[in-house]
């Protein structure tokens, strides 16, 4: 079947801060551009999950007047308090420095991004929900393009009469690749059940005694990813860039990415204007955020060795050097971290009592999540005899665990373990691509608006 050809200038692939950012910098630069942004949730937002405090700087920088343009930006931080949560207590520490809130706005990232893409739209920018970018079209050695996911194939690889329909090539000047957050789940112990572990967290008494106070609380599970400064990947290529936190740009000290993610997308945008997009690289390493993430880049790397060793070193790199120590510590990739099962015990998790705490099922079900269930299989393994070979001998099959969607099960046929895979409930946070001990999990693209659904998240 051909494909059919849209013609852009510039395509961005992914309506996150990032990818948003950059169509709105490069509208105000050059209105004659012609612009698109690929998005694969079922509208923008969709695939958006982060009850977010968000710094105000490169929304300052872009849009000046959000204020009077209604920005869904209403909770001021006034208030903050840090605390350390042993299994009884919660004791007060004083806010670490990078950590301080005050002067930032809570928000729902999911209302943000469609404000921004609503102030994109007015600009000219086209934004295609449901559209999901699957692989690239490369012309001459560079790439000329990205093609869209196909629809309406069946499970058993056959196009279905009715609905199929092939993808499109979005054709484009440069590409710029906004790909969202790279998760990943920084521990060793394949028996942690990240999921579980934040039920437990709800239980805690110092939460419970603010729930019983009558505060609301979000919470949130949050993976580490390999990402930084150390491990950035090269940010262009040729004929495109990587922008947002697919380039790494998330403050892991400071629990924030959306700030950087956002001035990587204007940086790439500036350069497009310019016509050289081999700018790019060099204006974010002369850019406030490249300095806001070189002072944090050792305090990560540290917690490898254990949460007190960790504080220890984030305390003297942050009060002592000021983030300017003269050495770099390299971060590590995380499916290279865990260590066999035998050297841990396994966790026994308290059951949920369904009043507090919920089991991972009734959490996925909050989310929406859909897929069209007669498609091929978004999630495949290379080689499916390293369950038995590796996964599950050496390491337990830890990805029965750190799935936050109950994705993977291990049905035992007699003796022998084999892995099921339960595609349809996928939350696409592409952990399994990362924490897999072996890389033996492959997450492509499903069907163009299947996952989440987090609305108002
Ligand atoms: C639990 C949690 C809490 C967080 N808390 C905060 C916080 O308090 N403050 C803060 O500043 N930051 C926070 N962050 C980080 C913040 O969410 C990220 O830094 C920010 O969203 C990065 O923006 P982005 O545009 O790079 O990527 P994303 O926001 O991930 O956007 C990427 C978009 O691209 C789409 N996409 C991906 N692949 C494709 C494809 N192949 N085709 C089409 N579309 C595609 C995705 O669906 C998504 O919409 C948090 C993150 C998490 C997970
Ligand atoms: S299967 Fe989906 S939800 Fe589960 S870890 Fe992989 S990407 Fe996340």
């Amino acid at each position: 079947m051909t494909q059919e050809t849209m013609e852009y200038d510039v395509v961005i692939v992914g309506a996150g801060p990032a990818g948003l950012s950059a169509a709105i910098a490069l509208k105000q630069l050059k209105p004659d551009v012609r612009v698109c942004v690929l998005e694969k949730g079922s509208e923008i937002g969709a695939h958006i999950l982060s009850g977010a405090v968000i710094e105000t700087r490169s929304l300052d920088e872009l849009i000046p007047d959000w204020k009077e343009k209604n920005a869904p930006l209403q909770t001021l931080v006034k208030r903050e308090s840090f605390l350390l949560m042993t299994r009884k207590l919660g004791l007060h520490l004083p806010v670490p420095p990078q950590m301080r809130g005050r002067g930032n706005y809570v928000i729902s990232l999911g209302k943000f991004t469609r404000w921004l893409a609503a102030q994109a739209e007015s600009l000219g920018v086209e934004i295609f929900p449901g559209f999901p970018a699957a692989s690239l079209h490369m012309e001459n050695g560079r790439v000329a393009g990205v093609i869209t996911g196909e629809f309406g194939r069946a499970k058993n690889g056959e196009q279905k009469p009715k609905t199929y329909g092939g993808g499109f090539i979005y054709h484009g000047e440069n590409n710029q690749a906004a790909i969202g957050f790279v998760v990943g789940l920084d521990y060793k112990n394949p028996y942690i059940d990240p999921f579980a572990e934040m039920q437990r967290f709800k239980t805690h008494p110092s939460i419970r005694k603010l729930l019983a106070g009558g505060r609301r609380i979000s919470y949130g599970a949050r993976a580490l990813n390999e990402g930084g400064l150390q491990s950035q990947p090269k940010l262009t290529f040729p004929g495109g860039a990587l922008i947002g936190d697919s380039a790494g740009f998330l403050n892991v000290p400071k629990i924030k990415g959306t700030h950087t993610a956002m001035k990587s997308g204007m940086l790439a945008a500036e350069a497009i204007a310019q016509d050289n997009l081999e700018n790019y690289p060099d204006a974010f390493k002369h850019s406030w955020a490249y300095e806001e993430l070189y002072l944090a880049r050792n305090i990560r790397p540290m917690f490898r060795f254990g949460l007190f060793p960790g504080l220890l070193h984030a305390a003297i790199d942050t009060f002592l050097f000021r983030g300017r120590a003269p050495w770099t510590f390299k971060n590590h990739a995380d499916h290279k971290q865990l260590e066999a099962a035998t050297h841990h015990a396994p966790i026994e998790y308290p059951k949920p009592d369904g009043v507090l705490t919920f089991d991972k099922l009734s959490s996925v079900f909050l989310s929406s999540t859909n897929h069209e269930e007669d498609q091929p299989c978004h999630l495949t393994l290379k080689d499916s005899s390293v369950t038995a070979k590796l996964n599950w001998p050496l390491y337990g099959s830890p990805e029965q665990r750190y799935c936050p969607a109950g994705v993977y099960e291990i049905i035992k046929e007699g003796d022998a373990p084999r892995l099921q895979i339960n595609a349809q409930n996928c939350l696409h946070c592409k952990s399994c691509d990362i924490k897999d001990p072996s890389q033996n999990i492959v997450w492509k693209t499903p069907e163009g608006g299947g996952g989440p659904n987090y609305g108002e998240m």
